[in-house]
């Protein structure tokens, strides 16, 4: 796109619309994700709030018009190479779930447009099916960070809901149906919108049964909750309370045909890989053993995963087989972090030095000192979550003096990192 003097700029930051993920127009003015972030940021360590900001009211079609997203708008639906490209982004690594991940949204847009041609759903007795995905990875590996940037680049409603807080009717938590609460939410109440959207379902491990065996003694985290997601996922018209919470007898519905959204789960399904390798070694008896054996990566046998593992977890065969997309995610190492923290569009490294560029002192932090705060994430086994709360022990004290510094540049050196660390509340809780 050729740019002009037309082409809006972020009125912070002075970036062009091109080179932003999106801008949002105000009057006469407008402002980019990053400068919203580092604001967000600002506030947050003032304390002006502390819980992410909320959706603005505004209808989502209203929203839409005012945001620029670049790829959008002409109506062509973004190829899963492009989708994976901007995955990559913001999440390292991960490229089998990645891929998994471009195809099926790829596909949801496809189906919605080839549902809107046939409403009847059917023409030449093909029928597309949605094809619903389950990502399984030890926590901290980006399950919900892939699930979030997924998010941002569509054009579709999304929501992330948590399993956990879902409960059997009858029983002390959500009904199920709330998690189609937060979707319309997302979707403004517009229901056409809804209808069409894409729900995250987090920690869906967490209501497996205990045993593979149907458990005579209901279990108010087990399979009553499993039965009533199928419903919801298997394609029916939901009564959704617009409030969420509880249904009370005088609340107005609303129905929502869940036909075709999108459903995509997540759970870290600790322990699965015990089932994985003893099936795994039961299967190498016998014909093709030694081969077999031969190529498996024993410290990663997640890769490995089948939908018969979960059932074996304690996932309902009903819930599993509306789940025909399996992916994993593959625990990050060292290397991994080390880029985590540099290299995605809003990696750690990037916030801190666009906060300390506010103040006009440019941010050094030695290649060592990373490689520090990277080793006391394994060494505390806290992987990619630890990153932020170490970084920010190793930077409060500086930022406390900021605005007060006189010099053009601050380094960190592996030695100033590793004081902050000893001296900080998260090397104690850990001891
Ligand atoms: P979970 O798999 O438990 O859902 P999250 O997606 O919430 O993990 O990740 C926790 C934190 O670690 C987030 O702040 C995220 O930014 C970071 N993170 C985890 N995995 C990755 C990854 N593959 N690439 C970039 N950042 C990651």
């Amino acid at each position: 796109m050729a740019s002009n003097n037309k082409t809006p700029h972020c009125s912070f930051c002075g970036e062009s619309n091109s080179k932003v993920r999106m801008l949002l127009a105000g009057q006469g003015a407008y402002i980019c994700d990053r400068c919203i972030e580092n604001a967000n940021l600002i506030l947050a360590d003032n304390g002006i709030f502390v819980d992410p900001p909320r959706r603005p009211a505004a209808p989502q079609g209203a929203l839409k018009k005012q945001l620029l997203v670049p790829d959008s708008g002409s109506g062509a639906i973004p190829s899963p190479a492009k989708i994976k490209a901007y995955l990559d982004q913001y999440v390292i690594g991960q490229d089998e779930a990645k891929r998994v991940l471009s195809v099926a949204v790829y596909n949801h847009y496809k189906r919605l447009r080839y549902s809107d041609e046939h409403p009847s759903g059917k023409t030449d007795d093909v029928e597309i099916e949605k094809s619903n995905i389950i990502v399984v990875g030890e926590t901290g590996t980006g399950k919900t960070l892939l699930a979030k940037t997924i998010a941002r680049l569509l054009d579709v409603p999304f929501c992330i809901a948590d399993a956990t807080v879902i409960t059997e009717a009858g029983y002390v938590g959500e009904d199920v149906e709330t998690i189609l609460t937060r979707l319309l939410q997302a979707a403004n109440y517009d229901v056409k919108a809804a209808e069409r959207g894409i729900v995250f379902i987090d920690e869906i491990d967490k209501i497996a049964r205990k045993s593979d065996n149907p458990s005579i003694t209901r279990d108010v985290s087990g399979e009553g909750v499993q039965q009533a997601l199928l419903k919801l996922i298997e394609g029916a018209v939901i009564n959704v309370p617009p409030e969420g919470g509880r249904k009370h007898p005088e609340q107005k519905l609303i129905p929502v045909d869940t036909r075709n959204i999108l459903f995509i789960s997540g759970g870290a399904f600790s322990g699965i890989d015990r089932t994985i390798g003893s099936r795994l070694k039961m299967g190498a008896i016998g014909y093709n053993a030694t081969s077999s054996r031969q190529s498996l990566d024993r410290e990663n046998l997640m890769q490995y995963i089948l939908p018969m593992d979960l059932k074996k977890f304690g996932l309902i065969p009903e819930l599993v087989g509306r789940f025909p997309i399996l992916t994993h995610l593959n625990p990050l190492d060292r290397s991994a972090l080390l880029r985590i923290l540099t290299e995605p569009k809003n990696a750690l490294v990037k916030q801190y030095k666009a906060l300390f560029k506010m103040d006009n002192v440019e941010l050094v932090i030695e290649p060592q000192a990373l490689e520090l705060i990277v080793d006391k994430a394994i060494e505390y086994k806290l992987g990619a979550r630890g990153l932020r709360s170490i970084m920010e022990s190793v930077m409060t004290d500086m930022m406390f003096t900021l605005p007060e510094h006189k010099q053009d540049t601050i380094t960190v050196t592996r030695e100033y990192a590793a004081t902050q660390i000893d001296k900080s509340k998260i090397n104690n809780s850990l001891q």
